[in-house]
């Protein structure tokens, strides 16, 4: 079995990837070498075939919205360097930005000084903190939305943990930037596009009775909110440099 020791098997509770809902574990070790994987109590099927899977199949369904790589990651695996996920996707997101700031010569962008360079530039360490305020605007109104809207008790710390971990997609755009194509805001829309799909389908996961409708005007207003938001800082910084 692969991933074991991601895995805790001590008193916790973990969720069935098909219906979501809790079982006592994940498998059953009889200490012989031999492992049997449980069924759920309620829907029968395996709790959750993930903990077999290697991790790039566990993306790609992630990659495909599934809702069940989504309750594998957010339920039933144990979660190890969240944070540095968080600061490679702020740093991806401020490299976007700074790259789209530059004039585009037609000529690609993929050279190795341009990433070097970026790295010395104060620019991109604004664009980080840019990055920064966007994202604390984004994951505080969606998660006040839902907690004034759900009519269950929500934890602040699992929705802020699941909508941080489904900014993923944020990744995506990089190599289009990079590759300096005239298509480059058609890219970072589409991956917007999917950072909001993937925030709306973490949220049904953690409060699965919140209304979808709910979800989608939730993550929208967050997502609307942080763009005005950073707009409005990078005015005011232009202004201020006039
Ligand atoms: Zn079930």
């Amino acid at each position: 079995m692969n991933n074991q020791s991601n895995l805790e098997m001590n008193a916790r509770e973990y969720k069935c990837i098909s219906c979501g809902n809790n079982n006592d574990q994940l498998y059953r070790d009889f200490n012989s070498g031999i492992i049997k994987i449980e069924h759920c109590k309620h829907c029968q099927k395996v709790v959750d075939k993930y903990i077999e899977s290697e991790p790039v199949i566990i993306c790609l369904d992630a990659l495909l919205l599934k809702q069940q790589a989504f309750r594998h990651v957010l339920y039933n695996r144990q979660s190890q360097g969240q944070w540095k996920l968080v600061a490679i996707l702020l740093l991806c997101d401020a490299f976007t930005k700074l790259l789209l700031q530059r004039p585009n010569s037609g000529e690609s962008r993929l050279r190795p000084d341009y990433m070097i360079y970026s790295a010395l530039e104060w620019g991109l360490y604004q664009n980080f903190s840019l990055a920064l305020i966007e994202l604390l605007s984004t994951v505080s109104i969606i998660i006040l939305c839902i907690m004034m809207v759900s009519s269950e008790k929500c934890r602040p710390g699992e929705l802020m943990h699941g909508i941080l971990l489904s900014n993923f997609g944020k990744i995506l755009v990089i190599p289009a930037v990079l590759w300096g194509t005239n298509y480059s805001l058609i890219y970072v829309s589409l991956s917007r596009v999917f950072v909001c799909a993937a925030n709306i389908q973490a949220i049904r996961v953690l409060s699965p009775s919140c209304h979808i409708s709910i979800c989608i005007t939730s993550v929208i207003l967050g997502h609307v909110v942080a763009t005005v938001t950073s707009i409005w800082i990078q005015n005011m910084f232009s202004q201020g440099q006039v």
